[in-house]
């Protein structure tokens, strides 16, 4: 019989922001993990893929698989000056608890340990499997994470019904947005090669840079899609252009402009290559174009996860959320290949990634409250099946 378990969230928080763990260096958090889900009888499979560490943590033998997804790494501190404490040294302050991850994403993962403990105490007799997946490489390549645990369940036919992943996806207030889907991402580099030349001379020289400006315009104006009823339209952002001979008397010989599309099913990585290159080939230059896809669009129809944690939000704390597609990529990509439903709900995303990151405590609290209830509603609706 499972052991009785009552942690509290708080404590587990602190715990986890003081283990120093920037990509993929975990720093022994996720054994520390691995310990506390052995106390409660999980099974422990270890997946290092490269130098990246990985758990997949399963309990239970009968029913419907319910899997927690996350991460236990963080991005860089940043300008430590600007924290008004030690990013890794938890400090509680106005009812906040400040460090580095703890809304991206120690709280959500202290949330999942503290529910699962008191759920499997409360249900020893559990109708559905638990599994945690966990992974140390989410803030950074995502090349040896998700993905790669992703296939080995595959390999390993663990195939879940349900995965929530705690990603901070609330907005203004807890609770008020589920996601269920996240938009694509591809980023194009392009260099555009002219003719160096002495300004006094332009005849002589072919200047990238003018060239370069309608291009970026027609870019900019372009109309990629019109997104669907659960997505917004495609858009692009230029996010750098450089070129610069180093004086100000030489026309540059090339210019090198970047730019990012978040993407929505209604078109694809190989459309916008193709209007991209169509734009460029239609100037005179010559160019060259590298490209890096780092996500599809995925969308998961809302079920029985989704209402279910839906269901609990408005019960316990009188909110009624809306399911959201925005926001940058997530693991739920991968998870998605596992074709069950993926939903991300977790904390308010206002500090992440910031200095001064803090999670609420009764946000906290609430988090494990929705967690719990989920479980239970999970199980309540198993045991009908
Ligand atoms: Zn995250």
């Amino acid at each position: 019989m499972t052991k009785q378990m009552k942690w509290e969230s708080i404590d587990l928080l602190k715990d986890l922001i003081s283990f120093r763990s920037i990509t993929p260096d975990d720093k022994g958090c996720q054994n520390y993990l691995i310990e506390k889900l052995r106390e409660l009888e999980f099974e422990i499979k270890i997946l290092k893929y490269g130098d990246v560490p990985n758990f997949f943590a399963l309990k239970g033998t009968q029913g419907p698989l319910f899997v927690f997804a996350g991460h236990t790494d963080v991005v860089p501190a940043g300008n430590k000056s600007e924290w008004d404490s030690d990013p890794f040294e938890p400090q509680i302050r106005d009812n906040k608890l400040f460090g580095r991850g703890a809304s991206d994403m120690k709280g959500s993962i202290a949330a999942m340990l503290a529910s699962v403990g008191t759920f499997l105490t409360l249900y020893p007799e559990s109708s559905i499997r638990i599994g945690l997946l966990i992974t140390g490489d989410e803030e950074g390549k995502a090349e040896n994470g998700t993905k790669k645990v992703v296939d080995w369940l595959i390999d390993s036919n663990i195939f879940p019904t349900w995965c929530l992943v705690g990603e901070p996806t609330s907005s203004l207030i807890f609770g008020d947005t589920i996601k269920n889907g996240r938009r694509g991402s591809i980023t194009g580099k392009v260099v555009l090669k002219g003719k160096q030349g002495h300004v006094a001379y332009p005849d002589n020289a072919s200047n990238p840079i003018h060239s370069s400006i309608p291009i970026i315009n027609r870019l900019l104006r372009e109309k990629w899609d019109n997104g669907d009823s659960n997505f917004p339209k495609t858009s692009i952002q230029i996010v750098n252009i450089s070129s610069d001979a180093g004086a100000d008397n030489i026309i540059p010989g090339d210019i090198s402009f970047q730019f990012n599309l978040r993407f929505s099913p209604e078109t694809s990585a190989e459309k916008i290559k193709n209007k991209v290159k169509k734009e460029l080939e239609g100037s005179k230059f010559k160019f060259e174009i590298f490209w890096t896809h780092s996500a599809d669009p995925f969308y998961s129809e809302p079920g029985t996860l989704a209402e279910t944690i839906e269901k609990t939000l408005i019960e316990k704390l009188k909110i009624s959320p809306k399911f959201s597609m925005g926001g940058g990529t997530s693991d739920g990509r991968f998870l998605k290949k596992l074709e069950c439903e993926v939903i991300e709900f977790g904390p308010t995303n206002q500090s992440i990634h910031k200095t001064n990151e803090n999670i609420s405590l009764s946000e906290l609290s609430n988090l494990e409250k929705i967690y719990l209830h989920t479980l239970i509603g999970l199980h309540n609706h198993a045991a009908k099946i």
